[in-house]
């Protein structure tokens, strides 16, 4: 199944404009980072370049399919985010270091199953954004005739981040955008885009992909084990590449959901210095890894978003945890709605602070003492946890 299955109406509505010969100039893809906005650029490019002829089903096979999965059709550009270039050196010089960085992320898109682009993990500390460089080579390269294949396509990702430079070029290229050519922008941030250059394209959303789908499509891609998959996915809120990031690398995201409810669980039976014990540990290991407190805090959000679920019977099919079933719906039935729902608000306002550099400590110390004191009984039933 490719990526583009996961976003059924935007790839439906992308199929009937190519089998009517109507793609338009300019599109906007707009959605979570990692859902397949420019998967779905480069399928559309695919389907439009087809020896076969321009058709939503691409053959896959022939000179323009082949050379378009392996990324290097002269009809196809991919623009991503680079560091702009350090000044005082000659333009040259200029362009040759905004051309090594664009390669190195498409390197690395070629190696990752999934892709998200993540200027943070490549250059960290370096802010990313859309060069002149390459708006000006673009429209360069557009000025010579189209040498195979059936249209030319453009695919600038995060086009939100173009310096204003690179907007104002972008801007009058697409008030003649060429004959055959598509320029797609993908964004996650639609409104950071210049409107008047929002106001060129036909936008698309692509939404975040449910629980289900992702499940299925992560298992069979993946083949890892499906209550690992499912978790990860949860975790992912909708983004394929964001789930896929958390079973790479040998990460036992289970182990992790397991860890963190029983630190809840230490704490909720007032067993503190075992909390203390545990947060020591993790205080260290957040070190190495900047986003383990927040995936705690969200294993413990998806827990009792299971609970509310459970507790209202809601289908067991939109649930995190389905390999805790049983002690999901034990502890729903003891706990009151009132405890659940400030646990969820708790730890709502307990993710919104992850961003702001709170001491990793702090903010589960914060977090556990406030779910601990959800209001509700005190007897058995609002001790328990799992
Ligand atoms: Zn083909």
């Amino acid at each position: 199944m490719p990526p583009v299955a996961l976003q059924p109406s935007v790839w439906a509505s992308l199929e009937r404009s190519v089998d009517m010969g109507t793609v338009p100039p300019a599109l906007l893809f707009a959605g979570l980072p990692g859902v397949g906005k420019v998967e779905a650029a480069l399928a559309l490019a695919r389907a439009l370049n087809c020896e076969a002829g321009p058709s939503s089903r691409p053959c896959g096979e022939c000179r323009s399919c082949r050379r378009m999965l392996g990324g290097n059709h002269p009809n196809l550009r991919l623009i991503y985010p680079v560091p702009s270039p350090s000044s005082g050196k000659s333009e040259e010089k200029q362009q040759e270091e905004v051309e090594v960085a664009l390669a190195e992320v498409l390197e690395a898109r070629r190696i990752e199953k999934l892709f998200a682009f993540e200027p943070e993990r490549i250059w960290p500390g370096r802010k990313a954004s859309i060069q002149i460089d390459h708006v000006r080579s673009l429209k360069r390269e557009l000025s010579y005739s189209l040498g195979e294949g059936n249209a030319r396509v453009v695919v600038l990702a995060e086009a939100h981040t173009m310096t204003t430079e690179a907007a104002n070029a972008l801007l009058k290229i697409l008030e003649e955008p060429g004959p055959r050519t598509h320029w797609i922008l993908t964004t996650s941030r639609p409104g950071r885009l210049l409107p008047t250059i929002r106001s060129r394209c036909r936008a698309m959303e692509f939404e975040p992909v449910a629980l289900e789908p992702l499940t299925e499509f992560l298992t069979s891609r993946l083949g890892a084990p499906a209550a690992q998959v499912r978790t990860a996915a949860a975790m992912a809120q909708g983004s394929p590449a964001a789930a896929v990031r958390l079973l790479g690398a040998g990460a036992d995201v289970l182990a992790e959901r397991d860890q963190a409810l029983e630190l809840w669980r230490a704490a909720q039976s007032g067993n503190w210095s075992a909390v203390e014990r545990a947060v020591e540990g993790l205080r260290f290991r957040c070190y190495r890894d900047r986003g383990l407190v927040g995936r705690i805090l969200r294993l413990w959000l998806l827990f009792v978003r299971d609970l509310l679920l459970a507790k209202a019977g809601l289908p067991e099919g939109q649930m995190a945890n389905l390999d805790r079933i049983e002690a999901v719906r034990k502890t729903a039935a003891q706990v009151p709605w009132e405890t659940l729902n400030a646990r969820f608000a708790v730890l709502e306002d307990c993710l919104a602070a992850e961003n702001l550099n709170v001491a990793p400590e702090v903010l589960l110390y914060s977090a556990l003492t406030r779910l601990t004191q959800a209001p509700g009984p005190t007897g058995a039933a609002s001790r328990q946890v799992s």
